[in-house]
């Protein structure tokens, strides 16, 4: 049976490091880095240049799977087909699509083009190297910040580059520059409750970051952005480094005439996480939509893609051994939001479906561990 994996992200790797060596299977996992991303450290490697990445080989020792890098042009699910960027087209038994999501910028004029997102290392390292730039005694630019959406991605992004900026100010006796915090909607973090998202948001304003809640961001320009209020109150904010963590969509990549797709572009999957109507298609992570026990779709996360992934491999090994597939039951363990440093908020899920809400320390230690756990599965 040739297998094709597609994306080594959180879901796609944790397919291929759940499969063992079998005779009869031939399975390749495709991915365009040599390595996996922490993606959810991006923020730590923008404002730190922490290393967020692991190799990907050493992960893929005693699992019989062989790594390709190589760049995914197109999947079409009615021929059996995945075309790669360098022309070379492959064919499959089972297909395993994994590659993530893509920066939504919503049609916001000039904001694809002048902003930088938070999706890849390449993004972590521009923004890194704009605050060195910004903290040089030759540079005489705008050395302000805007950050577009004020969900997890975005406060985690700001209350780190609050520290980074606070360290950079003291070392080299240049004042902190400001940094604006934009969202459109009511409230900063809407998957938290209210006595978390109060938590959060007196640690933003503890660090000086300007939080703008209720401003649409309505366009960019090169130094610029300007947002508007409800009562149609529009400001130009100049900025000398606008980013973008305002929404996703899922990567438009998988062609097929059956293909069902919902919000934000994610191909709908059944219980097992095949696509409806090709039941040798498995779409796991960011990419697909899946469904929980109440009908909600699962969140776009780290660790429902990871459960996602997990389960498939080991659905991998039962369908090798003709045994009946396990269905999917998603879980969501707890949600904690980094605030810089060894700050964080958020909760963990107790027995019964009661919630333990925890801030500071306590939190912090929770999050480390949440993805000290994903680095032991994958090995
Ligand atoms: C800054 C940040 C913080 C976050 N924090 C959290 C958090 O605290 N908790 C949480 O649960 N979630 C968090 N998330 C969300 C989480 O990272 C995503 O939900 C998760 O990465 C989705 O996993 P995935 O496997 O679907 O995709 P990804 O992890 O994005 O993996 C996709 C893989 O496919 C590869 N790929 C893409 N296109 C191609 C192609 N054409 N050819 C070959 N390879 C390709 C990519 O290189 C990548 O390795 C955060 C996200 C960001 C950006």
């Amino acid at each position: 049976m040739k297998t094709l994996i597609l994306g080594a992200g959180y879901a796609g790797l944790a397919v291929a490091t759940k499969l063992k060596p079998t005779p009869d299977m031939d399975t390749l996992l495709i991915e365009q880095n040599a390595y996996h991303t922490f993606e959810t450290r991006l923020h730590e490697a923008a404002a730190h240049n922490t290393r967020v990445t692991l190799p990907l080989a050493p992960l893929l020792k005693g699992t019989g799977v062989h790594l390709e890098q190589a760049q995914v042009e197109n999947v079409n699910l009615d021929d059996k087909e995945v075309t790669l960027k360098d022309g070379r087209v492959l064919t499959y038994d089972t297909l395993v699509v994994g590659l993530g999501s893509v920066t939504n910028f919503y049609r916001i004029p000039g904001l694809s083009e002048n902003a930088t997102e938070l999706k890849q290392l390449s993004d972590a390292d521009e923004i890194f190297n704009f605050v060195n730039r910004a903290y040089s005694s030759d540079y005489h630019g705008n050395r302000d910040i805007v950050v577009g959406g004020a969900g997890l991605t975005g406060v985690e992004l700001v209350t780190e580059l609050a520290q980074r900026a606070a360290l950079l100010t003291k070392e080299r006796g240049l004042p902190p520059f400001q940094i604006h915090l934009v969202e459109a909607g009511p409230k900063i973090l809407p998957v938290l409750d209210d006595a978390l998202r109060g938590k959060a948001m007196r640690t933003l304003e503890e660090y000086g970051i300007n939080v703008l809640v209720g401003h649409r961001l309505m366009q960019a320009t090169a130094d610029s952005v300007t947002v508007q209020q409800a009562d149609g109150t529009q400001t130009v904010i100049p900025a000398g480094k606008i980013i973008w963590t305002g929404g996703i969509q899922a990567r438009d990549i998988v062609r097929g005439q059956g293909i069902e797709k919902g919000p934000g572009g994610r191909i709908v999957v059944d219980e097992y996480l095949r696509v409806k109507g090709y039941p040798d298609v498995y779409v796991v992570g960011d990419m697909g939509l899946a469904l929980n026990q109440e009908g909600k779709p699962v969140p776009t996360t780290a660790q429902h893609a990871g459960q996602q992934g997990r389960l498939t491999g080991k659905n991998l090994m039962r369908l090798s051994r003709g045994e009946d597939l396990e269905p999917y039951e998603p879980t969501t363990l707890g949600e904690f939001v980094s605030l810089g440093g060894l700050m964080a908020v958020g909760w963990m899920k107790l027995p019964w479906n009661q919630k333990l809400a925890m801030t500071g320390g306590l939190a912090h230690v929770m999050k480390r561990a949440s993805e000290w756990r994903w680095r032991v599965s994958i090995d």
